[in-house]
């Protein structure tokens, strides 16, 4: 399968690992000397497939380095592509030796599957969540598959929806308008709306509210705390989500904004933050209070029991 797309791409002329060919775009500069690649939303470099040739030549490592580039996901599958451009290394059956990033403390992650196909929804999320993770704390991370535009752009744009609530028309548009030809088939678009429709209700954090398919209004359906903490537990990963293991996220931000509220003993915006409307149309004293006692109480009530 794999010899059968290096024909279009040009085999040990692949044109999409020799970066030279793409480096006349002024719209689109290239990010990386050596590698055929671009900058998504400042903290993600989209890029070919690199090679222990042009890590070599390009002292890669050192260049990742000063771009605090800590990261790398590949989503190449073993022995893929095996004509283009430097080959394969046999010890390693990817284009390049991990260890060569890792052993110089750049973290290294595999998730591959078949080039201009898609993974399954869960798969995704999971690359995702794994991005997200990697670009805390103002760290890069470098994606590539094969040309770093098929599926590369796929995680991306995933990633736009999955972390900064994009809908899958921005996501797309803000991929290629910074890495052209990005997200290649027909497929893959369209697993982008799918992947949009897919999360959308396990992100939703008030309970018994329910999307309806094509609109934007909600349907109130059937909604257990199982089910809810359940969501949680798929669309939520780290130290987040083992602060909501067993407490509906919804509690856990109250609970978050009562806390600020009273270091900051400013009702004013702790009303507004809530509830967005100004406390002194109620009668504040005792709303207030009631709120923060039913609040304690669920808090009490769904914490000590855990399990479910
Ligand atoms: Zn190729």
């Amino acid at each position: 399968m794999s010899s059968i797309y290096c024909m279009f791409c040009g085999g040990s002329n692949c044109k999409y690992e020799n970066y030279q060919n793409w480096i006349n775009d002024p719209k689109h500069p290239n990010a990386i000397e050596g590698l055929f690649s671009n900058w998504i939303g400042g903290n993600i470099l989209a890029t070919q497939r690199p090679s222990t040739n042009i890590i070599k030549k390009y002292d890669l490592i050192n260049e990742f380095k000063k771009h605090n580039l800590l990261s790398i996901i590949n989503l190449e599958e073993f022995g893929e592509h095996p004509n283009c451009g430097d080959g394969i290394d046999p010890s390693s059956g990817f284009s390049y030796k991990p260890e060569d990033f890792m052993n110089e403390g750049i973290f290294y992650y595999n998730f591959g599957w078949e080039d201009l196909k898609t993974p399954t929804y869960q798969q995704m999320l999971n690359i995702v969540q794994v991005l997200t993770f990697s670009l805390e704390n103002d760290k890069k991370t470098a994606v590539h598959c094969h040309a770093g535009l098929g599926r590369t752009g796929l995680v991306i744009a995933c990633y736009f929806i999955y972390n900064l609530g994009y809908n899958a028309e921005k996501a797309i548009h803000t991929v290629r308008n910074c890495r052209p030809l990005s997200i290649q088939t027909k497929k893959q678009q369209t697993f982008i709306y799918q992947f949009e429709e897919y999360i959308k209700p396990l992100k939703i954090i008030y309970p018994g509210f329910e999307y309806k398919t094509n609109s934007s209004s909600f349907d109130l359906i059937d909604f257990s705390l199982n089910d809810l903490l359940e969501r949680q537990r798929i669309y939520y990963h780290g130290p987040e989500l083992r602060k909501i293991k067993y407490i509906p996220i919804i509690i856990l931000k109250i609970i978050e904004k009562l806390k600020a509220s009273l270091l900051n003993t400013n009702i004013d915006e702790f009303y507004n933050s809530i509830f967005g409307f100004n406390y002194k149309t109620i009668e504040k004293n005792e709303e207030y209070i009631k709120i923060q006692r039913e609040i304690k109480h669920i808090y009490i009530m769904v914490y000590q029991k855990k399990q479910f």
